[in-house]
């Protein structure tokens, strides 16, 4: 399976932002970010000057970057939310965050979504009663996504238990039990990255 190769700091750090790839790090004072927040490299420091075109590329990158997808799936999330009734740059955002790797990340069951997708792409993840391992199935309402039973044992499932995690109000998660739904799908206020997602589609108008 292709993959999206680098550093993960650096690639924060080439966005000038947080896109929470490291899990627990991410919210301490070990993160890059609050520590070195310049871009990766000799010029990093340096001043540049930056094109409107520029400005519509990082978007891309930041989005791309933050959920862990390649150009050509990106591309596709695009002409689907194109094909769709609404906003274009909401309906592509909720499509990417409808996948099964976002999903079981924003549950709570692993700490990053690369972790999260490694999960459902070892097949410890159900959705229904039905094993899927494939990190972009998209959920729909009503989904019941769940840690595979014979899996529960697992160091990194068990301590889950009893664990409380702030959840989008698009899904609900118990820890106890390991299953969770999907109540509804997302909304653009339920996706909390700081995205200009019009500069995204300008980009791909062009
Ligand atoms: Fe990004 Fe997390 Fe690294 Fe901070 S610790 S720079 S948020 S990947």
């Amino acid at each position: 399976m292709a993959k999206m190769i680098g550093a993960d700091c650096k690639q924060c750090r080439r966005e000038g932002c947080k896109l929470f790839l490291k899990g627990e790090r991410c919210t301490t004072k070990k993160c890059a970010i609050e520590r070195r927040p310049v871009a990766p490299g000799q010029h990093g420091t340096g001043r540049k000057r930056v094109t409107e075109y520029g400005t519509q590329l990082r978007e891309k990158q930041k989005v791309k970057r933050a959920y862990g997808i390649l150009e050509k799936q990106f591309h596709k999330y695009y002409e689907e939310a194109e094909r769709m009734k609404g906003v274009t740059g909401e309906n592509m955002l909720s499509l990417i965050e409808r996948r099964l790797d976002n999903v079981v990340y924003r549950m709570g069951i692993g700490s990053s979504r690369s972790e999260c997708r490694q999960i459902v792409n070892h097949g410890q993840i159900t959705v229904n009663g039905k094993r899927v391992n494939i990190p972009s199935y998209q959920v729909k309402v009503g989904d019941i996504i769940a840690v595979k039973e014979n899996k529960r044992d697992l160091d990194m499932f068990k301590q889950l238990k009893g664990m409380k995690v702030v959840m989008p109000k698009w899904l609900e998660f118990n820890s106890d039990t390991l299953e969770g739904k999907v109540l509804a799908l997302p909304t653009r206020e339920d996706i909390d990255l700081n995205i200009k997602e019009h500069l995204i589609i300008e980009l791909y108008s062009r």
